[in-house]
């Protein structure tokens, strides 16, 4: 692993293959792996899946960028395992100063780690805003939606509330809001614009700094009757 860490390092640095290495070790040792002067000669098979994103990690980080993406960096690992990559994630986003774009599906990973939130749906962005405000309160029928789909730990075999259909294709994105053929909240907009016309980014009514791509006239108040009727 130290040698792809230096390669990395040396590709934005003249500097020596020792030096490099040297640096690799480094980076090894910050991001907590041990014996890292040893492990930087071990192969990535040698290394368990926490260390092998711990590793990742430092290569990320080994040019000091100004922004690091994470791409889903804790699917696969243990719980434990888990909250200990994203404590180093944050640690050094604050050691390093670098800014962090966190891809993930968990929205449990998303309460703990995020700062603001993107929601996306069929590859484009749906609701945006602090993350800690979009979980508390949603705007979108589809953050809505992902939001209500979470187990709830009040009822006792609680039926999950699915959202009904599938992802569509990306090379075959429906018309308008590709969201509509799932949406059950279409039926509130007037006219054919969910089917017919692509909503752009707007200010969501009624909540400073949010922002979603929908047409329903007062999403806050439809979405909240919706939860008082279920
Ligand atoms: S634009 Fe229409 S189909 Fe899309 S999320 Fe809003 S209500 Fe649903």
């Amino acid at each position: 692993m130290g040698g792809q860490i230096a390669e990395a390092y040396r590709a934005h640095n003249k500097v020596s293959k020792q030096v490099a290495m040297k640096r690799a070790v480094e980076m090894l040792d910050l991001v907590g792996i041990p014996n890292p002067q040893r492990r930087a000669n071990s192969y990535p098979h040698e290394f368990s899946g926490g260390m092998r994103q711990r590793a990742m990690i430092a290569l990320g980080l080994v040019n000091n960028p100004k922004l690091l993406i994470a791409d889903e960096p804790t699917t696969a690992l243990d719980v434990t395992v888990q909250a200990q990559i994203l404590d180093l994630v944050n640690d050094l986003q604050k050691e390093f100063g670098s800014a962090v774009i966190l891809i993930t599906h968990d929205l449990a990973v998303v309460a703990e780690t995020a700062d603001d939130i993107l929601v996306m749906y069929a590859g484009r962005g749906v609701e945006k805003g602090s993350a800690k405000e979009v979980l508390a309160q949603p705007s979108h029928p589809y953050t809505y939606g992902l939001l209500q789909s979470l187990p709830s730990h009040s009822e006792d075999l609680e039926e999950l509330k699915a959202i009904k259909g599938t992802p569509p294709s990306l090379l075959n994105l429906p018309s308008g809001c590709s969201f509509h053929p799932r949406c059950e909240f279409k039926t509130q907009v007037e006219g054919d614009a969910c089917w017919t016309v692509l909503p752009e980014w707007r200010p969501t009514p009624g909540l400073s700094n949010r922002e979603i791509r929908c047409h329903l006239t007062d999403p806050v108040a439809t979405l909240q009757h919706d939860e008082g009727v279920r």
